[in-house]
């Protein structure tokens, strides 16, 4: 029997595009939205905050049933409150990116972020955004797309971004940080990042964002 509640999965690397044609998707469908990184990226920033070890497990995996983590809907975007303080801007710094792919792989974090992620697949529809999602966290959704990018061309992007929110970044450093983060999500043993057998994988390289988002709705069956 299927699920009542419709499901987009959206999984690829970093800088693959994700998060901003999940966002427009999710509008266009009128869904909900869950950016599972953030969910990652929040513990490791409140791990930070709390100066815990990275290499204790225990305290991470602690770290994780304890933390509140709320998205709120802003003139800005959607913010994140990590324990009640907006942890937006720090969030999205490469640095976030590189601890949450660090406690990522450890297998008792993911599972004690699974249901977590689950409750967010309420009515109309919702658009999961991540590197397991269509694998492991929603297997049975209606429609899984796996984006991808030539890695010189996630680097640009991110360059590109960093840039216009005034952070100094190097496109070389960049890059190195981009290949090593898919490394380690790819090579982890639990939940690594590949594609769902049943995603429709979508290179990006060279297309625009419209583009992008008109070949993912395509995939979402009409009557949804
Ligand atoms: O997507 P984003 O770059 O915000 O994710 C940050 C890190 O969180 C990823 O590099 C990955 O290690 C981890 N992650 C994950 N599973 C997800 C989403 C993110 O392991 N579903």
């Amino acid at each position: 029997m299927s699920h009542p509640v419709p499901v987009l999965t959206i999984d690829g690397p970093s800088g693959a595009g994700k998060g901003t044609v999940s966002r427009i998707v999710a509008g266009r469908l009128g869904w909900h939205y869950l950016d599972s990184g953030a969910l990652y990226r929040a513990v490791g920033v409140a791990a930070s905050w709390a100066d815990l070890d990275l290499a204790d497990p225990s305290a991470l995996v602690r770290c994780t049933f304890d933390t509140r983590i709320e998205f709120q809907d802003g003139p800005e975007g959607l913010r994140v409150l990590v324990n009640g303080t907006d942890a937006t801007s720090e969030l999205r710094l490469e640095t976030a990116g590189a601890v949450a792919s660090a406690i990522a792989a450890i297998p008792e974090v993911r599972e004690a972020l699974k249901e977590r992620q689950r409750a967010f697949r309420q009515p109309p529809g919702l658009v999961a955004d991540g590197r397991d999602m269509g694998t492991v966290i929603f297997p049975d959704a209606t429609a899984k797309v796996f984006l991808t990018a030539s890695a010189d061309e996630r680097a640009q992007r991110r360059y590109k971004q960093l840039k216009e929110k005034g952070v100094s970044v190097t496109l070389d450093g960049l890059l190195r940080e981009i290949l090593a983060r898919d490394a380690r999500d790819a090579q982890r043993t639990v939940a690594p990042l590949k594609p769902a057998e049943d995603a429709v994988l979508i290179d990006t390289t060279g297309l625009g964002i419209d583009e992008v988002v008109e070949r993912v709705l395509a995939q979402v069956p009409k009557h949804a």
